[in-house]
């Protein structure tokens, strides 16, 4: 992992304020992406390009809105939900997702999930993927396959994607 500069470590609080993440939409207390009910982020952009993909207009990095992740804290804080990191593949906004992640853990001790459609293998061989591992909990993984779909599946869309319980 990558570590954070002497001067994010200074001054973490404007930090917070000043980086941002792409935001296509926050859904409280949703049921589906996790268990319990979660706070669920979604963000822009995606390169996968899975034919079959239930939302192709989440894989627009321009999608959305820039929001600070103090902001995206405060939100995620007065829903008191358990948070779930989705899209698009929020893993290509790994730095941004390191920060929110680790301010999570740190101030709310919230459990959280993270879908993306890397498998865990090309995440744990990246240095860039690889920074938010330590703070999430659950990893739901690899890209979506058509040929693989079984609707009976919870959490996921295909039988290719694992729910990878992460073990700090
Ligand atoms: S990884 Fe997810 S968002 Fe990206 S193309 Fe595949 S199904 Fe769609």
């Amino acid at each position: 992992m990558t570590a954070l500069s002497t001067n994010e470590l200074q001054e973490p609080e404007e930090l917070l304020k000043q980086k941002t993440l792409r935001v296509i939409d926050i859904i409280d207390g949703t049921s589906v992406d996790g268990p319990g009910l979660r706070t669920s982020i979604y963000l822009a952009g995606c390169r996968h390009a899975c034919p079959g993909c239930h939302n192709p207009s989440t894989w627009d990095f321009a999608a959305g809105q820039d929001m600070s992740i103090a902001s995206l804290l405060d939100v995620i804080e007065e829903a008191e939900f358990p948070v779930t990191i989705s899209g698009g593949d929020p893993l290509y906004q790994s730095e941004g997702v390191t920060l929110l992640a680790r301010e999570i853990k740190r101030r709310l001790g919230l459990d959280i999930w993270l879908y993306t459609g890397f498998t865990i293998e090309e995440i744990r061989a990246s240095e860039r993927l690889s920074q938010p591992l330590p703070y999430i909990d659950t990893i739901v993984d690899g890209p979506f396959i058509e040929s693989k779909r079984d609707p009976s599946l919870h959490f996921r869309g295909s039988t290719n994607q694992r729910i990878i319980h992460l073990k700090h």
